[in-house]
């Protein structure tokens, strides 16, 4: 039996694949095993699902086997459900079988956070994964079949989308860009149809700079959405939703795009945690548990001015990486690296052709900044698949 060093990474998301790819780098012959374990043989581009859901790119864009990212004979790859997390036994329960470890990295991503609005989990759909947009997108086509079939179901043609937080605001721009599509598709007048965006803060994307969000919110109404500012969802009914002002908005579709929370696994492994994010040390450590890594969504780290960092794909990424250093460092005694954070901006899609961005200190809008979202699409296929994958799933149009 080997009697090197187990790593099991959880997660094969934005910050699990970077760490395995590092580990891979970094790790000497048989100076380690490493296992990651993912619920898909795929990994997928989170930040691209807005495209799939409201069908304006496919689903095959949005992925790529993960056999095709790292060297299955230096990593295992087990496609399993992670079940639970025993921490004081250092072991994994899988839905078909146990790991054990000795070092464990945690990237299980985030999941939708109802904040407990009633009718939320039955009759919206939040934007999570390939299966959760597979199934978003074929609701909506469906919408639109099911209203020729009844033209008096007027409501079959309005869509609700919850929060206006970049999530939201991305979907609604590409479902914005779908609808004449539809229309045209289906024969149904334009003018019928309804895209509203709900925003329970003052503002859409809020803390983003407001002069582009002014910018986005023009773009977006000229597309057609109708925005809802400064108004909660309060309950999500089979006929709609229910706004905090009493009013009631008909809809067969609902997206939620409210916000995420850490991973519930964590919180049941006996992690104190902050809407399921565990408060990591500068080394990417689980407090009291040297061995226990924990990254991305399902982390919370403070910016040196004391706020939450948001959690980004790009964070995520570069935990990976210095997490993947700090288990190797822990694995031969050495020194650990503090994770500093290097922020690269904001960049937002509005649909084809038009984006927001805040970076290098400047603002961008229009043509120049939907050029940046797609400069850093290619640059993370690059990163995790070299040329091969920029020219297999990159949008160059
Ligand atoms: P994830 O990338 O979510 O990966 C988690 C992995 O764990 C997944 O592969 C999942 O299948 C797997 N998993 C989960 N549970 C289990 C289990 N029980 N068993 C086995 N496997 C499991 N951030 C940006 O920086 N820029 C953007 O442009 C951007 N756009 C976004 C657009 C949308 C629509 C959304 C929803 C998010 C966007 N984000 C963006 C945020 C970003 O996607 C996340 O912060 C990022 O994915 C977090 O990475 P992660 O590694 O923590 O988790
Ligand atoms: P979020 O938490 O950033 O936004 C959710 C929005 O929903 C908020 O504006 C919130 O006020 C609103 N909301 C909450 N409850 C509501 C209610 N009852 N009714 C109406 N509105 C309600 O979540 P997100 O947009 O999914 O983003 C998650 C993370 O992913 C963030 O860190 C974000 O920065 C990141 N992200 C980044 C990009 C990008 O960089 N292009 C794109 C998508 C997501």
């Amino acid at each position: 039996m080997s009697t090197i060093p187990k790593i099991v990474i959880l997660g094969a998301g934005y910050g699990g694949i970077l760490t395995a790819q590092r580990l891979q780098k970094e790790l000497n012959y048989n100076e380690a095993d490493v296992t990651l374990v993912n619920r898909h043989d795929y990994h997928y581009f989170t930040t691209h699902l807005h495209m799939p859901a409201a069908g304006t790119d496919s689903i095959e864009n949005t992925r790529v086997p993960i056999s095709k990212l790292i060297d299955e004979f230096k990593i295992d790859l087990v496609k399993s459900n992670v079940q639970e997390i025993r921490i004081a036994d250092k072991k994994v329960v899988l839905q078909d079988g146990t790991l054990s470890y000795d070092y464990l990295v945690i990237a299980l991503g985030g999941e939708p956070e109802s904040f407990g609005i009633p009718g939320l989990g039955e009759y919206a759909m939040p934007i999570r994964s390939i299966n959760s947009v597979r199934l978003i997108r074929q609701h909506i086509e469906y919408q639109f079949a099911l209203y020729k079939t009844d033209e008096s179901r007027t409501d079959r043609l309005n869509f609700v989308v919850g929060g206006a937080g970049f999530s939201g605001i991305e979907f609604v721009a590409e479902l914005a860009d779908r609808v004449p599509e539809l229309c045209k598709a289906y024969d149904v007048d334009p003018n019928l149809v309804n895209v509203y965006n709900v925003e329970a803060a003052p503002t859409a994307l809020p803390g983003f700079d407001p002069e582009l969000v002014e910018y986005a919110m023009d773009v977006l109404r000229k597309k057609g959405v109708q925005f809802k500012i400064g108004v909660a969802i309060k309950e999500c009914t089979p006929d709609g939703v229910i706004l905090a002002t009493g009013e009631e908005i008909k809809a067969a579709t609902v997206v939620w795009t409210g916000g995420i929370r850490g991973n519930r696994l964590i919180e049941a492994a006996g992690f104190e945690t902050a809407r399921g994010r565990v408060k990591i040390d500068d080394y990417l450590r689980a407090p009291e548990h040297d061995n226990v890594f924990i990254i991305g969504d399902n982390s919370l780290m403070f910016n040196p001015e004391g706020r939450p960092y948001p959690p980004t794909a790009q964070i995520a990424m570069q935990q990976g990486v210095t997490c993947a250093q700090n288990v190797v460092a822990s694995i031969r005694g050495k020194e650990l690296k503090k994770f500093v954070f290097s922020n690269k901006g904001t960049v937002a899609s509005l649909g084809k052709g038009e984006a927001i961005a805040s970076a290098f200190g400047k603002k961008y809008k229009g043509w120049v900044a939907a050029q940046l979202k797609k400069a850093v699409d290619m640059r993370y296929l690059f990163t995790i698949g070299g040329i091969p994958l920029v020219l297999k799933k990159g949008r160059f149009l």
